[in-house]
């Protein structure tokens, strides 16, 4: 198995690099061992030199239920047949939208968008209007797409710009804090911040996760200072349960944002929540209103129907919250096998993670902070070296995390320890 090669890989990675920034379409998808997809089934996918590989990127965690789900790719197929774009409204957006208010607690209302960045984007303005109020909390490390005002404080160090080219005038439309209450508290005193956002799992993914009860005393903060709660469920959602960390914390922010599981592995994305806040996207008789009382929203691809079909299918197929069960649970038997393995090499790297994700990371000197650790993990080179160790066994990890589906099996899992523990082998020689 360590024989295989990469040749086509290879050759489509020298034709990338001439018209693609590093060869890329996502900055994840960056490596020092580019791997060109020919095709995938469940929880398996084939390169284009014909290896074989368990997949742990599941479409950046939209693929809850694996590749090619045969009931979610036959109604993708019906979709496509009827048409790509209707140029109007169809039936299966109505009925992904009840799913969405069914499953998910805080949904009363529902708008999609065409990706979890759009979904974001619209809850920051929906809370800014619905408040009226102009600035916006979010935490440290949390990762909420690439719009400006989602570039604040993802990377550390956190009080420096991620990206280049964001006007300096957006820092003071949000405010980057650690996930400590009293912080939060006193920058709500000031009587200007119309809305909180975090990812309720802790930032990346539960990379730095939130302390227990953390959750209900921001939405105690909230409503002492009628400031709105905005939970980024595009990781969680549907995936820690069918309702989200709110289902599971009973913590009910005002506005939620969906994408990735939702739209079951094509692109879309949602802002759910609260009636009298999505209804500032509604229409009235109004004229006036209309035009100065509202929040326009556009996308030409917003919920269109292969996208709906998709995710309807996925919502109604992980209603009863088994397949979230069954994924978690190969989730905590893979974090399990790699711990030990991590343990039996002494490598410096702590695995964890929650439900059907997992994280590998640095451990040790210099590295004690969450916040470090998952900087050194994004400087590269222990990543990529383990990614290409890997890939030599079968076995991919996207970078320093991985997402389970409810096709993982236990033999997969098992396959996967094996080639880790044997990568971890070669690497720490
Ligand atoms: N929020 C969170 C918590 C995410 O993890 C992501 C994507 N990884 C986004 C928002 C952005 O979603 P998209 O990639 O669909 O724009």
């Amino acid at each position: 198995m360590h024989d295989r090669s990469f040749a086509g890989s290879t050759a489509l990675a020298e034709r990338a690099r001439a018209v693609l920034p590093s060869g890329v379409t996502h900055d994840m998808r960056y490596s020092t061992s580019p791997l060109y997809v020919e095709r995938a089934q469940g929880a398996h996918k084939w390169d284009v030199d014909g290896n074989e590989y368990v997949d742990y990127w599941m479409g950046h965690g939209s693929l809850l239920l694996g590749h090619l789900h045969p009931e979610v790719i036959a109604a993708v197929q019906g979709a496509l047949t009827r048409a790509t774009h209707p140029g109007g409204s169809h039936a299966l957006e109505v009925e992904w939208a009840e799913l969405v208010t069914r499953l998910v607690p805080s949904a009363e209302r529902v708008r999609f968008t065409a990706s979890g960045t759009e979904a974001t984007m619209l809850a920051m303005r929906l809370a800014r209007a619905g408040s009226g109020r102009p600035r916006i909390l979010k935490f440290e490390g949390h990762f909420h797409g690439w719009h400006d005002y989602a570039t604040h404080g993802v990377t550390p160090p956190f009080d420096r710009p991620t990206s280049l080219g964001v006007p300096d005038a957006i820092g003071s439309a949000i405010t980057v804090v650690p996930t400590d209450v009293e912080r939060v508290r006193a920058e709500l005193a000031r009587g200007d911040v119309g809305g909180v956002i975090l990812e309720p799992s802790g930032a990346s993914m539960g990379v730095i996760p939130v302390e227990a009860g953390f959750l209900a005393e921001l939405r105690a903060a909230c409503d002492d200072a009628s400031a709105l709660l905005v939970f980024d469920e595009v990781i969680t959602g549907f995936r820690f349960a069918p309702g989200g960390v709110q289902e599971l914390s009973g913590v009910v922010p005002d506005l939620t944002c969906l994408g990735k599981v939702l739209a079951g592995g094509l692109p879309g994305g949602a802002v759910a929540g609260r009636a009298e806040l999505l209804d500032l996207i509604a229409f009235t008789s109004n004229a006036e209103r209309n035009r100065f009382g509202r929040v326009p929203h556009m996308g030409t691809f917003n919920a269109s129907p292969p996208v709906a079909a998709a995710g309807a299918t996925t919502l109604r197929l992980l209603e009863g919250g088994e397949p979230c069960r069954v994924a978690a649970e190969r989730g905590a038997q893979l974090r399990n096998g790699l711990g030990e393995a991590v343990a039996r090499h002494g490598a410096p790297w702590s695995i964890s993670g929650e439900s059907s994700i997992f994280h590998w990371l640095p451990e040790g000197p210099g590295v004690e902070d969450h916040a470090e650790r998952r900087k050194a993990a994004r400087s590269g080179a222990p990543v990529y070296e383990m990614r290409a160790a890997l890939l030599r066994r079968g076995v991919d990890f996207p970078g320093y995390e991985g997402w389970l589906s409810t096709e993982h099996t236990v033999e997969d899992i098992d396959c996967t320890i094996a080639a880790f523990d044997d990568a971890l082998a070669e690497l720490t020689r």
